[in-house]
């Protein structure tokens, strides 16, 4: 793609139509939580939008990332928009190595200094500068070089995002997230192990179209993606609220499916899309495959783990049972209706944390 052609030019040449064009504009209007009145200005601005460049530095992380992007069954619109607006650095995805990739990431930042986006997966090793490094140079030393010139910063993936697997007990790398280390550029936090595709090209989509970054929660994370709560969300939850539980995997209740809280889902405490974006195309997510919710997208991933145990509420009372908060500022939607309305509304607008004591008071208020 010729650096002067549009954004409109290359996908009409790589053969999207207008119709399929629209409806990913339509899309992303949608899961920005903008009116659809909003679709032909989206499409306006992308079509004029001009290639940006984005430089992917990959550090202690898994591949999943990447490979979520990758993985779909055949070209999306967001897999070639993705491709088309990028990528001028990408160790798992670009052809040159050695010398030539470290020249074209050179080149891109010069080119573009002061425009282009930088995405970020892994976490970063601090303990030892020879831990994981790159053409001999270490990963903290080219996120602090690459970031110099960037607009902004995508942290994709948990473990650039809050620090993830690599930073977990005992951490024995130093991991820290990109916001540990980086305090002076915008940082779009795009959490989950590993983060939802059409997430990642929505947040560009805005960048594109709107020249900003989103709005963001109290953790860094766009707020059309992650403002609900995977409970909030859940196709489980009428099981849930008329207290109908799986207690094993191939009890009758899983076999019905019941809600997973006491298989230990952590729905009511995690935030992202899954739940309505899903995956693959949107074909399934984790709990309707049976699976309870990890909260693969919050800070406490994986330490905050007991990945099997029920969170910390009763059930057997379900009608007392309601918000129960864990990590900085992340407060769970559970079986609200114990709470006194005018608390609950405030709680799920402003991720407030809600305590058990305020849940008892909140029934007597009620
Ligand atoms: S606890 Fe989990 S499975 Fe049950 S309704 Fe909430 S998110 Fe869905």
């Amino acid at each position: 793609m010729s650096k002067d052609e549009t954004l409109g030019e290359a996908l009409r040449r790589q053969g999207i139509t207008r119709r399929g064009f629209l409806k990913f504009c339509a899309a992303t209007a949608s899961m920005m939580a903008l009116p659809p009145s909003m679709v032909p200005a989206i499409a306006a601005a992308l079509e004029k939008a001009m290639r940006p460049s984005v430089i992917w530095l990959s550090f202690q992380e898994c591949t999943g990332c990447t490979e979520s992007l990758t993985r779909s069954h055949s070209p999306t619109v967001e897999g070639l928009i993705f491709d088309t607006i990028s990528l001028d650095y990408h160790h798992t995805l670009q052809a040159a190595s050695g010398s030539a990739a470290e020249a074209a990431r050179e080149a891109a930042m010069e080119e573009n200094y002061g425009k282009y986006i930088l995405v970020v997966d892994g976490s970063i090793p601090t303990a030892n500068p020879g831990y994981s490094t790159i053409a001999g140079i270490s990963n903290k030393s080219m996120l602090l070089d690459t970031a110099k010139g960037a607009a902004a910063i995508v942290a994709v993936g948990t473990c650039a995002a809050y620090g993830g697997i690599p930073k977990a007990k005992p951490n024995p790398t130093g991991a820290v997230a990109v916001s540990d280390l980086i305090k002076d550029k915008p940082i779009i936090n795009v959490s989950g192990c590993p983060p939802i595709p059409v997430v990642i090209t929505g947040v560009l989509a805005h960048f594109l179209t709107f020249g900003t970054i989103p709005e963001l929660d109290a953790l860094g994370r766009p707020k059309a993606y992650y403002g609900q709560s995977i409970h909030d969300r859940c196709y489980r939850r009428p099981f849930y609220d008329k207290g109908l539980f799986a207690n094993t995997f191939d009890d009758e209740g899983a076999k019905k499916g019941w809600c997973l809280y006491k298989l230990g889902c952590k729905g009511p405490t995690t935030y992202n899309a899954c739940a309505t974006t899903k995956w693959n195309e949107g074909t399934s997510f984790p709990i309707e495959a049976g699976h309870p919710c990890l909260g693969c997208s919050e800070p406490d991933f994986w330490d905050g783990g007991g990945f099997y145990k029920a969170l910390s509420m009763p059930t057997e009372d379900i009608t007392r049972a309601a918000v129960y908060a864990v990590g900085a500022g992340a407060a769970a939607g559970v079986a609200l209706g114990a709470m006194n309305r005018a608390k609950k509304a405030r709680a799920v607008k402003t991720h407030e944390k809600v305590t058990i004591n305020d849940l008892e008071k909140g029934a007597d208020d009620d």
